[in-house]
């Protein structure tokens, strides 16, 4: 009797698994047909981030090239196009790079609109040859060695080596004073964006998000001034690296703390400063300013825990962050009708920028 009690609990079981599986019969999948797919997706990750990287860099290239005078010693002399190899990928991504385009040298992935690149004719798909009548490395080596021996130059016109279709070119190329601050595009669909002293980083998340470039360039221009402002390394958030939204994984749960007249939070302090100057930098880019308020209006309605002043938050609200922008963009078109400078203010007890 026991044994049998046994047996129809096993098949009792037996039923239960089987009802758990897929009940229809799916079409047979040839091995590879998958490994096909798998290399075409690898492939079209990488052109979405060719695509990506030249965005950023056609953004982010007129704000570092028109406050190189801001800048101080973090500059650099070069002519605005941006290079990448196939190792800038992970190893199993090797073979989607070649079919893309990217082999062992360096190609070029963008060139700056207005760079003394432009200007000479280089274009995306280009590849580098040689520098000053010298081969080109390749490998993991090839973007440090090509951006030393156009830094060797001193800003003097460089003679590189182009191939575009098999057929070699010769060009001279001037080189311009920009800001040496690398912008990165990081495969992330959270809508972020940082600074970390030395460059910066913007996800693909926050580049969907913002699909007009005008709007991008306001949350690079708030980046770009972190770093021209030295603020890294002076409190601005708890990793050392300015995030620009902490709302986006804010607590819905902790209560908001309406202090709004009283004095910021250092840290909020500096997240301000960066909308500040952000502005000033982009204005001295030629983008237009008035995009600010509705990119930061934008957020709020995203993130509507960012609209409570709260002094645990690493930066301001998003009211007061929207009022000082206008502030700001009415300031900057003050200065505009009067032929003054574009510098942002300074405290009076400051005593250099
Ligand atoms: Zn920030």
């Amino acid at each position: 009797m026991r044994r049998v009690g046994i047996l129809r609990l096993l098949a009792s079981m037996m039923v239960a698994v089987s009802s758990c599986a897929p009940v229809s019969r799916m079409p047979d999948m040839a091995p590879d047909a998958v490994r096909s797919e798998r290399d075409s997706l690898r492939q079209l990750v990488i052109e979405q981030h060719l695509d990506d990287a030249e965005r950023l860099h056609r953004i982010v290239y007129p704000i570092l090239a028109a406050n190189a005078s801001l800048c101080g010693t973090r500059i650099a002399r070069v002519p605005g196009f941006l290079v990448e190899n196939r190792f800038d990928f992970p190893s199993d991504y090797h073979a989607a790079s070649l079919s893309a385009g990217l082999g062992d040298g360096l190609s070029v992935v963008a060139v700056a609109p207005d760079s003394p690149a432009a200007r000479a004719g280089v274009a995306r798909g280009d590849r580098v040859i040689a520098v000053a009548g010298t081969p080109l490395s390749t490998g993991t080596r090839a973007r440090r060695d090509l951006a030393e021996q156009i830094n060797a130059g001193n800003g003097a016109p460089i003679a590189l080596e182009f191939e575009r279709d098999g057929v070699q070119r010769s060009v001279t190329l001037q080189t311009q004073t920009i800001c040496d601050m690398p912008a990165i595009v990081e495969v992330n669909e959270a809508i972020n964006a940082s600074a970390n002293g030395r460059g910066l980083i913007v996800t693909t998340g926050l580049m969907r998000f913002l699909g007009s470039d005008a709007e991008l360039a306001v949350v690079v221009g708030h980046e770009i001034a972190h770093n021209v402002q030295g603020h890294i390394g002076l409190g601005v958030n708890n990793q050392g690296v300015a995030a620009l939204f902490d709302f986006f994984n804010a607590r819905w749960g902790g209560k908001p703390d309406d202090r709004d007249s009283e004095k910021l939070p250092i840290g909020q302090a500096y997240e301000a400063e960066a909308d500040y100057v952000g502005l000033y930098l982009i204005a001295r880019a030629g983008y237009p300013i008035s995009a600010a308020a509705t990119v930061y209006r934008r957020f709020a309605v995203s993130a509507p825990t960012s609209i409570a002043a709260r002094r645990d938050s690493t930066h301001p609200s998003s009211p007061a962050r929207v009022v000082m922008l206008d502030e700001t963009a009415r300031e900057i078109e003050a200065k505009r009708a009067q032929d003054l400078p574009l510098l942002p203010e300074l405290n009076k007890t400051t005593k250099s920028h």
